[in-house]
């Protein structure tokens, strides 16, 4: 029997509410802060993401969906957002329209992770990117409307964490300080950290291994190597997050996993739980379209995962809002009530009213036993007597009572 792959999900009917819910409430937010939807293709050349996300990242080396295809064209199967929309904005010449572009994306993110809870190999991501500015308001622009919306949807208890990695100039002298740091104790790093070390000792700071966490609180912090002007954006950044009353907690050795990022870093992550937490973040990345052989372009942006924050409702308690308008159930007695009943129902979809008719002849009681069952707010019925009268019978599902009425009068009745 065939199951969905490993790490791999259906979305059932039930769920789907939860889906519809907050994919709406985010494009609410990104039509009032103006960003505009793009749509890029799920997979990518290879190439994209190793001169993006960085060679020596867990993304690139262990967690990526690489294969060639049958024209012998290596292909990725987009490992996260950000890097496929800097790829649109260079191809299709968006830094002629008026700075900074502002976006937004819904689709599949592909990882080759352990699966656990809340984390999948194909995940739903939500993202926006704003590029073409480098300042400060931006990012705070970027962080306000990822607040704005858990907060929209009733989440509770989510903590805002913040760093500056500060810039190409800056980093190169920390990252200096941070190898001396971590060579000198290289004896108690892991594996993975050793390697690290000597390629990419930022990602040090990423490490779960509980030993190298121990280590990373007597690491050097890069909040206090950034230079002056990036001094200064995170200053302002601060600030506006203050002005935005939206609270925050600076957290130096905050990073993230992917080697484009400049300056601002953040994510979200709700108060109480811990290890993979994190239900958003991003930051700013100034070099990445440069990196891609555009002209040097600043930017900022953030992505958070759909399962990420549908799990966190659900355990939160926090239910949908009701849906208004009922659904109704056509029901009929015979062969030739069958036949009114299919009209019947073409004339209450073509009303705006939600119809279903009941499927063969069995006998009515059965008919609005499944009514019942599968929640319908009304039924319309149209038996023997109904039939001669040219008339039906309009029950309320909820309270069983019910009412011999023209067709018509039932389609007013029902019509949201
Ligand atoms: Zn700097
Ligand atoms: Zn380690």
């Amino acid at each position: 029997m065939f199951k969905a792959p490993r790490g791999t999900r259906d979305i059932l009917p039930p769920e789907q509410g939860y889906w519809k819910w907050v994919t709406e409430k985010a494009a609410e937010m990104c039509r009032l802060y103006g960003y505009q939807r793009i749509d890029t293709p799920v997979f990518e050349d290879a190439g994209l993401f190793v001169h993006s996300v960085g060679e020596e990242t867990d993304i690139v080396e262990k967690q990526m969906y690489t294969f060639e295809d049958r024209g012998g064209d290596k292909i990725t199967l987009r490992p996260e957002g950000t890097a496929p929309v800097c790829r649109a904005y260079i191809e299709h010449g968006l830094h002629n329209l008026p700075q900074p572009v502002r976006l937004f994306y819904f689709g599949p993110i592909f990882r080759y992770e352990r699966p656990q809870a809340g984390r999948f190999r194909q995940h739903q991501q939500f993202g926006c990117e704003a590029i073409g500015a480098a300042d400060a308001t931006l990012d705070a622009e970027i962080i306000d409307m990822a607040w704005n919306l858990y907060a929209s949807l009733g989440l509770k208890n989510l903590t805002l964490q913040l760093n500056s990695i500060g810039c190409r100039t800056c980093r190169r002298e920390y990252l200096q300080r941070l190898k001396d740091y971590y060579v000198s104790h290289e004896g108690s790093l892991c594996r993975d950290c050793r390697n690290r070390l000597s390629r990419n000792p930022l990602r040090l700071l990423d490490c779960k291994n509980p030993n190298c966490q121990d280590l990373m609180k007597g690491a050097p912090r890069i909040t206090e190597y950034i230079c002056a002007d990036c001094h200064s954006h995170f200053t302002l950044l601060q600030d506006c997050l203050v002005t935005l009353q939206i609270p925050y907690e600076v957290n130096p050795y905050l990073v993230r996993g992917l080697d484009y990022y400049t300056r601002t870093v953040f994510e979200i992550q709700p108060v109480d739980v811990g290890g993979q937490s994190t239900i958003g973040g991003g930051g700013r990345y100034d070099n990445l379209i440069e990196m891609l052989d555009g002209k040097p372009t600043p930017a900022v942006g953030f992505a958070t995962g759909l399962e990420r924050i549908i799990l966190n409702l659900q355990k939160q308690g926090i239910e949908l809002p009701t849906v208004a308008g009922g659904r109704v159930y056509v029901a009929y007695l015979g062969e030739e009530a069958r036949k009114e009943a299919v009209r019947l129902g073409a004339r209450l979809r073509r009303a705006g009213i939600a119809a279903t008719l009941a499927m063969d002849t069995r006998s009515l009681k059965a008919q609005l036993k499944q009514a019942n069952a599968l929640g319908f707010s009304h039924a319309v019925i149209i038996g023997e007597e109904e039939l001669k009268a040219n008339s039906v019978l309009l029950r309320d599902m909820a309270n069983g009572s019910q009412v011999q009425l023209s067709a018509e009068e039932a389609i007013r009745r029902l019509k949201p």
